[in-house]
């Protein structure tokens, strides 16, 4: 008989696939629909092998249960979650793609007591009567900025749209030429105003823009002074921009409210640790801005979040603005958030406990003590299959924040002998966590910098199973 035909007839059908073990002894365990597609799948898979390639068959894949456990892993994989961990080891500390910033411990446990439970989100204790879901992180963020109030949103997006619409709908914000940022996908400044009901003034040229440039721009149609930190950018060479305090007190001779938008917003100055030195919230609040808004989870290191803090009776217009409902935030962020926040209180505790910051302050030598401990755990498991060193790699804070700034470090360059590069870093993708590096000069760079406790041993195993070695990383 003719070899494909006699493998056909062999080939269980779907309902003997689902009756043999494993899938058998998962039918109460497993959605039946997951596992009635995945025995049909595998079916219909090894039918095409065989017409195929009938050759590369063997009679004992074709038994019900060698069909079922292929059965199983497709199911397996249609039910793991989409939304995974992965191993970070790009260095990047901020990456938008990978979730931006890891939380602490702190917040964790904070998400999971108020998740599990009830909370007094909207509940005052002292009273028995309504409470306010902002009250929870109000006081925190004025005694941590020095500003008389605060509000927070979904993020800074958020706080930036809302802000505009609840101070300046139908009037005129004065914005310098060189601020006009775009900071990713749709959020475009000149795009959002518009949508805010906001007519944009520009001032001055991209490079330069002087305080007569706005002075001159004020008419009875100005709502609003605004600065937007060009967070993803820099304009050098020949400029001029004017200061936060400069333009707030123009703003107050002129009895015009002054909103700043931050970007990344640092609570403390990280200078110390290869930042450049940008204002802080408190300095910025300091120099008389009166509306600021800012990111939850760029270098604050805490929840996705927009925070607004400034003077009393522009908050309280921002909050009482009808949008302010469809944007805010939920228990499980202001949870997250608050503990976030709280270590700041004592600058030393936040270096310790915020991953964000712990990670930013990782010394250059440690780093290179960390690739050359990974190196060695490797280089006996890896022999051949990839040459193995370790490179000085700047790192990028990332979040299009601080777009100049390289942290230095190392990281651990790799190629691999037998496949090539896009197919070892394809490999690492899929692997069960996946290890996502950057790839530069066809060696796939990973760099420890942003690697959490204990990923390490899951980087080497990950490496050693896309590599196909056979040997065991761990000790
Ligand atoms: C990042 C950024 C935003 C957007 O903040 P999200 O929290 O990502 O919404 C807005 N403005 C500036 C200047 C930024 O850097």
């Amino acid at each position: 008989m003719d070899p494909k035909q006699s493998l056909l007839r062999q080939l269980p059908a779907v309902d003997r696939v689902l009756n043999a073990p494993p899938l058998a002894d998962l039918a109460e365990k497993l959605p039946h629909a997951i596992l009635l597609e995945s025995a049909q799948k595998a079916v219909a898979d090894l039918r095409r092998q065989i017409l195929d390639q009938p050759a590369a068959i063997e009679d004992a894949q074709l038994s019900p249960e060698a069909v079922s456990a292929r059965a199983l892993a497709l199911a397996r994989q249609a039910l793991r979650p989409s939304l995974r961990r992965v191993i970070n080891a790009t260095g990047t500390l901020l990456h938008t793609n990978l979730g931006r910033a890891p939380l602490s411990a702190a917040a964790l446990e904070a998400v999971n007591e108020v998740a599990r439970s009830y909370s007094n989100l909207e509940f005052d204790l002292d009273s028995g009567g309504r409470g306010h879901r902002y009250a929870h992180v109000e006081e925190l963020l004025c005694r941590l900025t020095g500003a008389e109030a605060a509000t927070v949103v979904n993020n800074n997006a958020a706080a930036v749209l809302l802000s505009l619409t609840a101070l300046a709908k139908g009037q005129e914000a004065i914005l310098s030429r060189g601020e006009l940022v775009e900071i990713g996908g749709a959020f475009r400044v000149p795009d959002v105003m518009a949508s805010g009901g906001v007519m944009l003034r520009e001032v001055g040229t991209t490079n330069k823009t002087h305080l007569r440039d706005y002075r001159d721009a004020i008419t009875d149609q100005t709502g609003l002074l605004l600065k937007i930190h060009t967070s993803n950018y820099r304009i050098v060479g020949f400029t001029a921009a004017v200061t936060a305090a400069e333009l707030a007190e123009l703003g107050r001779e002129r009895n015009i409210l002054v909103m700043e938008d931050l970007g990344s917003g640092m609570l403390m100055d990280l200078s110390a640790f290869g930042l450049p030195q940008e204002p802080t919230v408190k300095e910025t609040v300091a120099a008389g801005v009166d509306v600021i808004t800012f990111s939850g989870d760029k270098l604050l290191g805490g929840p996705q979040a927009g925070i607004i803090v400034g003077q009393r009776a522009a908050i309280e217009k921002i909050r009482r603005h009808p949008m302010a409902r469809a944007l805010r935030i939920d228990k499980l962020t202001l949870a997250a958030l608050e503990a976030t926040l709280r270590p700041y209180l004592d600058q030393q505790q936040a270096l310790r406990e915020i991953p964000v910051l712990n990670m930013l302050a990782v010394p250059a030598a440690e780093l290179e003590t960390r690739c050359q401990g990974i190196l060695r755990q490797l280089s006996a498991v890896l022999g051949d299959k990839a040459s193995l060193e370790v490179v000085a790699e700047t790192s990028t804070v990332g979040g299009g924040a601080l777009p100049l700034t390289q942290l230095p470090g190392f990281a651990l360059a790799l190629v691999p002998q037998k496949i090539s590069v896009d197919e070892l870093a394809a490999r690492l993708r899929r692997a069960p966590v996946p290890v996502i590096g950057r790839i530069q000069e066809n060696r796939l760079l990973l760099n420890p910098r942003t690697l959490q406790a204990g990923e390490e041993g899951e980087l080497g195993e990950a490496l050693a199973s896309a590599l196909g070695s056979t040997e065991s990383v761990r000790r």
